[in-house]
């Protein structure tokens, strides 16, 4: 894997941000479990930004992203993403949610995102999504890769129809693997809520969802975590055959796991086998949160620390799943020279 050129000079490179907000993440701060109190972090939040809906208006072909208010029933944030990290900030202390990764959830949103990271550097990491088939792919990974608040990289090949092992991601995935970039590469079944309470269509292709499509990348890639969400949305079997043949694979547990109805499982069965498989370490507690006023779902909290509790998991196992795993994700990443914070 070549390395870049001036990959040195980008990592002396510093970003510049505002000061961090007064609200830092208070280290007490614990989610409610059935082993008491606990510290959560949470591996799947959506930032639904001005931006994101500002490109749902314009398909819609509404006046501005303000005139979905009424059609969702939701609340559309203003125009400065901290505002939305603020109420993000809000629902975490309220819930007593320590960390959460926020997904920038169109291509070219990463800005919102990094915003947030700056405002909020302890509570927050932040993930981008990208369209590797767009012309500005490889440079958005470029400076991604040496911006100290973006930890992710998303990839929804039945979204933007392409393959995950198509060569023409090479590129991007050698600049993931040596700024090491999480990259997660959502598998299964693929809605998008929004869209369809809006009634707009969704093109997407499901024969690009197959955790098997990842597995020689994954190879290929040793240094890079890949982070398949929802237990692979349906295709559980493919993304555990992945995940016992890659060790840098990580599922995440996140949304309703409604895909659970296509194989009669549920969840004490689903975590069971995962834990079987992949081990307590590379599962990662996630919601799907993403639109206001429901805020940050913490019905799944509740659903899942029920399904592990009556597995008879302790509260030190259980902590890994819903805190210690994440962080040590993302251990390389900030710990590497100056993208260190
Ligand atoms: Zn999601």
């Amino acid at each position: 894997m070549g390395r870049l050129d001036g990959d040195r000079a980008a990592r002396r490179m510093r970003v510049e941000r505002p000061p961090a907000r007064a609200t830092r993440y208070n280290r007490r701060s614990m989610a409610q479990t059935p082993w008491g109190d606990l510290p959560v972090n949470d591996a799947h939040v959506h930032f639904f930004s001005h931006n994101f809906y500002a490109g749902l208006a314009r398909q819609k072909k509404v006046e501005n992203a303000q005139a979905l208010g009424p059609l969702l029933n939701w609340e559309i944030p203003e125009a400065d993403p901290i505002k939305l990290a603020e109420s993000w900030a809000g629902e975490l202390d309220r819930n007593g949610v320590r960390r959460v990764c926020l997904i920038a959830s169109a291509p070219a949103d990463e800005e919102s995102v990094a915003a947030a990271v700056s405002a909020y550097p302890d509570r927050f990491f932040g993930y981008f999504m990208l369209d590797p088939l767009q012309p500005d792919a490889l440079d958005r990974v470029k400076a991604a890769a040496s911006d100290p608040r973006l930890h992710g990289m998303c990839l929804f090949p039945a979204m933007h129809t392409y393959s995950i092992a198509d060569r023409r991601l090479i590129p991007m995935l050698e600049i993931a693997s040596d700024h090491r970039l999480a990259v997660f590469v959502h598998c299964g079944a693929i809605s998008v809520g929004v869209r369809k309470k809006l009634g707009l269509p969704s093109q997407f292709d499901l024969r690009f969802s197959n955790p098997l499509d990842l597995h020689p990348v994954a190879l290929h890639f040793p240094q890079i975590r890949f982070v398949i969400p929802h237990f692979g949305a349906g295709l559980f079997r493919e993304a555990l055959m992945l995940g016992d043949l890659c060790p840098n694979v990580y599922f995440d547990t996140s949304s309703s796991n409604r895909w659970m109805m296509y194989e009669d499982l549920d969840l004490r069965s689903v975590f069971r086998r995962a834990i079987d498989v992949l081990g307590i370490e590379r599962l990662l507690f996630g919601t799907d949160s993403s639109f206001f006023p429901r805020g940050w779902n913490a019905a799944i909290l509740k659903q899942q620390t029920t399904a592990l509790y009556e597995l008879g998991f302790d509260s030190e196992k259980a902590s890994r799943i819903l805190q210690s795993n994440l962080e040590r994700l993302f251990e390389a990443r900030v710990t590497n020279g100056t993208l260190k914070r």
